[in-house]
C-alpha cells in the first residue's frame, strides 16, 4: 500500500538530533518560553525573510490571536468584514468568528484553488478591513494582485500559511507578503512537530509585541497584564524539535518538487484534471511546497475506490465546503458553484518526502489505468 502520508518514516529522518534536542530540553529544567523557542522564533523568521516569529500553541490561534491584537491595537471592531475564499479549510474562518468579525465567503481561483483578487475585490463593502489570503495545498495565492488591491483599499492582508511553509513567487515566502501570517506546525504540516504547534509572522514591531503578550495571558512583564489575553504558548520541546526539522526543510520541499513532476509528467488520463502549473507565472512549479497534490475528476468516488484496489491510499481535502457544515447552518442556503463543484472533485494523492520514486510511479500507474469501464 502507497500511504498517503508516511509520518512515521518522515520523523525518522532526523530522529537521532530530536532526540538530542529533547533530551537537552529534559535536563535544562525549563519547559516553557525559554532558549529553545527564541531560537526557533529567530531561525523561522530568518527562513521567512520577516523581522518577527510569535510562536504559539497552534496554527488556529496564530490566526485568532492575530486579528485580536488588530483589535486591541484599534484596527478592527466587532462586526467588520474579512475576505476569505469560499474553500479554505474552516479553521480560517473560525478564527473570524472567533472574533466576532464577518467571514465574507469569495469564490477561489478555479485553477490555483487559491481566493480569486477580481472576486475579493468586487466583496470589498465600506465594512471591510481584512483580506485573508489562505495558501492552499502549498502554492501561495496570488500575493502581488491582493497586496496591491490591500494597498489601494487600505485594507489589511493576512496570510494564512498553515499550509505553505517555504512556498514563494519571485523568492518572497510565505509569511512575508501580509501584514501578519499565520502558519502552523501540526504534525501533518510540511514542517510538523511532535505534537501541536504554531506561529505568526510578520515585520511589524508593534503587533509583534501585542502578541508576545496576548498569547501569555496578556503580559509583557511577569504579574502585570496589559490585555486579557490567553494561554498560546509554544513549548521548549516542540520548539526544540522544529529547530531541527526547519534544516531539513528546504530539501524536503525540494524531494516534493520531485514527486510532484513525476505525477505531472507522468499521469495522462483524460478523467483526470491535474493541478495547473505554469512556470514563470504565478502558479510557479518551482516555488509550490506541493503540502498537497490534488488531483480533480468528475468521477471522485469511484477513481478513489480505484486508486484503493491499486493500493494507492488517497484523501479529500476537504470534502463538505464550509458554508455546507452544520456548525455555519446560517449559511447552508447560500450557493458558491465553483468552491461546491471543487468539494465534489478533489482528491489528494499520495505526497511526502519520504515518498519513493518507485511509489510515485506505482500512483501514476493506477491513475492512467483508471476508465470509465472502472466507473459504476
Ligand atoms: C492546518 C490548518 C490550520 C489550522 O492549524 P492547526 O495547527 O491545526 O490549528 C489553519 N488553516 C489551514 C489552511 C490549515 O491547513
Amino acid at each position: 500500500m502507497v500511504e498517503f502520508l508516511d509520518l512515521k518514516s518522515i520523523n525518522k529522518l532526523d530522529r537521532e538530533a530530536m532526540i538530542e534536542a529533547c533530551t537537552r530540553v529534559i535536563d535544562s529544567g525549563w519547559y516553557i518560553s525559554g532558549k529553545e523557542l527564541a531560537s526557533f522564533e529567530r531561525e523561522f523568521a530568518e527562513f521567512c525573510g520577516t523581522q518577527f516569529c510569535i510562536g504559539v500553541a497552534n496554527g488556529l490561534d496564530a490566526l485568532i490571536l492575530t486579528l485580536q491584537a488588530w483589535k486591541q491595537l484599534g484596527l478592527l471592531v466587532e462586526g467588520d468584514e474579512v475576505i476569505v475564499p469560499a474553500n479554505t479549510y474552516i479553521a480560517s474562518i473560525l478564527a473570524i468568528s472567533q472574533n466576532q468579525l464577518v467571514p465574507v465567503l469569495v469564490e477561489p481561483n478555479e485553477g490555483s484553488f487559491n481566493l480569486c483578487p477580481i472576486a475579493a475585490e468586487a466583496a470589498i463593502t465600506d465594512r471591510t478591513r481584512v483580506i485573508l489570503a489562505v495558501h492552499l495545498y502549498g502554492q501561495l495565492a496570488d500575493m502581488p494582485a491582493l497586496s496591491s488591491l490591500a494597498k489601494r483599499k487600505n485594507l489589511l492582508l493576512l496570510e494564512d500559511s498553515a499550509q505553505s511553509h517555504g512556498a514563494a513567487i519571485d523568492g518572497r515566502r510565505a509569511g512575508n507578503w501580509g501584514d501578519a501570517s499565520g502558519f502552523s506546525f501540526y504534525p501533518g504540516k510540511n514542517l510538523g512537530a511532535l505534537g501541536d504547534g504554531g506561529a505568526i509572522t510578520t515585520n511589524d514591531a508593534k503587533l509583534a509585541e501585542t502578541l508576545r503578550a496576548l498569547r501569555n495571558y496578556g503580559s509583557h512583564e511577569k504579574y502585570k497584564n496589559l490585555f486579557k489575553g490567553v494561554n498560546s504558548r509554544l513549548d521548549e520541546l516542540q520548539a526544540a524539535v522544529l529547530s531541527v526539522k526547519l534544516k531539513s526543510l528546504d530539501e524536503q520541499t525540494q524531494r516534493r518538487r520531485e514527486i510532484a513532476q513525476q505525477y505531472l509528467q507522468g499521469i495522462d488520463n483524460p478523467l483526470i484534471k491535474l493541478p495547473v502549473v505554469d512556470a514563470g507565472s504565478v502558479l510557479d512549479f518551482h516555488q509550490h511546497a506541493w503540502h498537497l497534490f490534488v488531483i480533480r475528476s468528475e468521477h471522485r468516488e469511484a477513481l478513489q475506490k480505484h486508486l484503493s484496489d491499486n493500493g494507492v491510499q488517497t484523501l479529500i481535502h476537504y470534502p463538505i465546503p464550509p458554508h455546507k457544515q452544520q456548525a455555519y447552518a446560517e449559511w447552508n442556503t447560500l450557493s458558491f458553484p465553483l468552491t461546491e463543484r471543487l468539494h465534489e472533485e478533489v482528491l489528494s494523492l499520495p505526497m511526502g518526502p519520504t515518498l519513493s520514486g518507485e511509489e510515485a510511479e506505482q500512483v501514476v500507474a493506477a491513475c492512467n489505468s483508471f476508465s470509465v469501464a472502472s466507473v459504476k
